[in-house]
């Protein structure tokens, strides 16, 4: 009889052993072992026992028999990873670079002893006409938090107790006084449950426009012809998209399908996933980061066992192993936390690609401002593109002027509001409408300098200058270290050291100065330290509680704002200078979603940009909110500057505890890209035929902030529009580092990365 051999990757993380070992499947094991099963094998010299898992069976012995191991038995309560788990943790080691197993524990949830969470609900008691009227009497009081929540009692039975005091900002005091007269029971449970009880209200379905139609149409009919596609749906927020998304799961649910819709977790609003709840009830689950590790665990085992139908989630949710994957969603395609910052640093609409082929699944996109990525291979008739031009629920797009610092400074104002927008938040104030002011910055002011010599504050673990903040310490943003601010110069002892640039603090100052008794919000990265401070602050705002919002990036998501008829981009242009290809869509998409949060009501909004380079077409196309100007451009510059998407570019970068060896390394590492002879010869064709060189590397320098946490960092550029010829580059890298046993260094691959390092 033949004997099996298994092929086994070890689970230790480390690169020498990022290879399959085979091992001897015992007679008695033969008919329970599969590919993906966990294992227990001798490994290494003293035959310690550890655990591997299965990547293939068969019955060639690749090595010399007589030193071949056997398997010592199946991990009972091990993770069995499923083949197509496996398929796909090859291609993204293959694709971003990483171990094997860095691979599969990205793709295959982690067993944890499963600590539960505990999870409190608050329970309706009294009755919805009780409610109701209880409802009517606290908006009379002004009682607005409660009668938040009574509202949403009037809609819901049972909501999760983190949502009322997050997401509806209620304060615990109140709901317990809620309790006390018997209107709710808060109960506590240790599973997670939906919060939306099968058989609540269903969510209305709406009659889809044509336009909508024929997306949802497309996808089915093609996916039923066995074709099934990538598809990109291109509309303004309030175009119908979701609603879109929720008909086409429906079908695929119809046809015994499932599907993953993925959403930036910024985005993850209660109301977004009420809607889910009340279209599939509890045959949906949320993955998101309130779960702990082992109520992950169980949700996509719950997934494997065929006891959900849709999974909503931010981008790991895209592992979940369904049995039939029919559809992926990924809504806000062109969000940069669709790409994993650690090894495998692998982006979610790439690797959903993938993970469709696989199952055979749809894939569908939808944004406001596509990413330049998906546009381009729209463009190329590689994804079928559909566009979604009409807000269904009224609301006309705001009307937007570009107010021109510089005009400002010659007219005589120095203030940070220009002329316009001071008149419009007067006016704003006077009609009781709310505004929201939005700046690309957080911190009281930027960096703090001193005006007689120049120096500058600056972190002395990271390359990056400290920001002040009002209780007059200086801080860095990216170790969290921080010192009081010094009354004299440390270099040349001048008492002129100050900070320059506008943060959301000097800004609500300002405000204040000029309108006494202006009801301000503020939100950055300090008074949101908390996901549920996050929500508190949205929902305070939407509840009338302030008359202005002043805030970072963040604000533009989320929440709608239907008083809001005012938006002021006070400078445009701070996120125009990033030094990063990727600035102007950055700043671009930023534009364009503060813009369009004015006006979501029935009155009309108005938004003013302003900025110092107001010809800058980011900015000219943002104001206009015309996507396609704006792809048409942006491309043309990717385009020269050999960037993706037009091309592809790796990050190498090198980390180190020691500049001098980190630096050598990576100066080590390019030269051996450059040595090699392919390199030379493509480089001789290039200036032989006077073309572009099909491959260039850039580097290697220190990165732009060369330092965090004192550890050093170092990073080499290689452009290329051939990715496979990327990839093979970085096999041959990751080979080399194999061999080395290095010590105090570490190398990552980036491969189109989000930001420049
Ligand atoms: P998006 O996802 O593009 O922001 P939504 O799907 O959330 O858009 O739709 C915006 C609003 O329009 C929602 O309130 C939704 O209920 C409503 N809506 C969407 N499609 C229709 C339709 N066909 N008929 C009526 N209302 C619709
Ligand atoms: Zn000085
Ligand atoms: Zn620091």
């Amino acid at each position: 009889m033949t004997e099996t051999y298994a092929d086994i990757i070890v689970d230790i993380s480390h690169e020498k052993l990022d290879r399959p070992f085979q091992y001897v499947i015992p007679k008695e094991l033969e008919d329970k072992l599969e590919t993906g099963m966990c294992v227990q094998i001798p490994f290494g010299t003293g035959n310690r026992v550890i655990k591997g898992y299965i990547i293939d069976i068969g019955t060639v012995c690749k090595i010399d028999r007589a030193k071949m191991k056997s398997i010592l038995g199946v991990v009972e309560k091990g993770v069995s990873v499923e083949d197509k788990q496996i398929a796909l943790a090859a291609w993204i080691r293959k694709n971003y670079g990483s171990t094997m197993i860095q691979a599969l524990k990205t793709v295959v949830p982690a067993k944890q002893s499963v600590k539960k969470l505990e999870h409190k609900t608050i329970e309706r008691v009294m009755t919805k006409e009780e409610v109701i009227s209880l409802l009517g009497e606290s908006l009379r009081k002004k009682q607005v938090a409660k009668a938040r929540l009574l509202q949403e009692l009037t809609e819901q039975e049972t909501i999760p107790y983190e949502w009322v005091t997050g997401k509806l900002a209620v304060s615990a005091q109140a709901i317990h006084g809620l309790e006390k007269t018997g209107v709710i029971r808060i109960v506590s449970t240790t599973s997670f449950r939906n919060p939306v009880r099968f058989g609540a209200q269903s969510e209305q379905r709406k009659t889809l426009s044509p336009a909508q139609q024929e997306i949802a149409d497309t996808v089915i009919q093609e996916y039923l012809d066995g074709m099934p596609s990538t598809y990109l749906v291109h509309g303004i927020t309030g175009s119908g998209k979701t609603e879109v998304y929720m008909d086409i799961i429906e079908r695929m649910v119809a046809l015994g399908k499932q599907a993953i819709v993925l959403i930036p977790e910024i985005a993850l609003t209660y109301q977004t996933l009420l809607r889910f709840y009340r279209r599939f009830g509890d045959r949906v689950s949320v993955m998101n980061s309130t779960l702990s590790p082992g109520e992950k665990y169980d949700q996509c085992e719950r997934a494997k066992k065929g006891e959900i139908d849709v999974i909503i989630g931010p981008r790991s949710a895209l592992f979940t192993p369904f049995p039939d994957l029919g559809v992926i969603v990924i809504d806000e395609e062109h969000e940069s936390s669709y790409k994993s910052e650690s090894t495998p640093k692998y982006h979610a609409r790439e690797t959903a690609e993938k993970v469709a082929s696989l199952y055979g699944a749809s894939l569908v996109l939808g944004s406001a401002t596509p990413s330049l990525e998906a546009y381009h291979r729209a463009e190329q008739g590689k994804v079928k593109l559909f566009t979604l031009k009409e807000r269904l629920t009224g609301g006309e797009l705001p009307e937007v002027t570009i107010a021109d610092l510089r005009e400002e400074l010659k007219a005589g104002n120095r203030s940070i509001f220009s002329r316009e927008l001071q008149e419009l938040l007067k006016d704003r104030l006077e009609k009781k409408e709310q505004s929201i002011l939005f700046i690309n910055r957080r911190g009281y002011a930027g960096f703090i300098s001193c005006r007689a010599c120049g120096q500058v504050m600056k972190c002395p673990h990271c390359d990056v200058s400290l920001s002040e903040h009002r209780n007059g310490r200086l801080m860095c943003h990216y170790c969290g270290y921080s010192e009081p601010k010094p009354t004299l110069c440390p270099k040349c002892g001048s008492r002129y050291i100050s900070g320059f640039r506008a943060g959301t603090q000097q800004i609500e100052e300002k405000l204040i100065e000029m309108f006494p008794g202006v009801r301000t919000l503020r939100m950055d990265g300090d008074t949101t330290k908390t996901k549920d401070s996050y929500e508190a602050i949205l929902s305070a705002f939407a509840n009338g509680e302030a008359d202005v919002l002043i805030g970072t990036q963040m604000i533009v998501k989320g929440h709608d704002f239907p008083n809001v008829t005012l938006v002021g981009v006070l400078a445009a242009d701070l996120s125009l200078s990033a030094n990063d290809y990727r600035s102007a869509e950055r700043t671009f998409q930023l534009l364009t979603q503060a813009v369009g949060r004015a006006g979501r009501g029935t009155r009309p909004g108005r938004a003013i940009i302003q900025t110092y380079q107001p010809e800058h077409y980011a900015v000219c196309h943002a104001a206009n909110q015309d996507y396609e100007n704006f792809y048409s451009e942006e491309i043309l510059y990717r385009e020269l500057g050999d960037y993706p998407p037009a091309s592809h570019l790796l990050a190498v970068q090198i980390y180190s505890k020691d500049e001098a060896s980190g630096d050598a390394l990576a100066a080590e590492l390019a030269n051996m890209v450059r040595d090699t002879d392919w390199f030379q010869k493509e480089l001789t064709e290039s200036i032989r035929q006077k073309k572009k060189p099909e491959i260039s590397l850039l580097g290697p320098t220190p990165a732009t902030i060369g330092k965090i946490n004192d550890v050093f960092r170092f990073v080499f550029y290689l452009k290329s529009s051939n990715y496979e010829k990327l990839v093979s580059i970085k096999d041959m890298l990751e080979e080399k580092i194999q061999n080395r046993q290095l010590r105090t260094e570490m190398v990552q691959f980036d491969f189109d990365p989000m930001n420049t390092m």
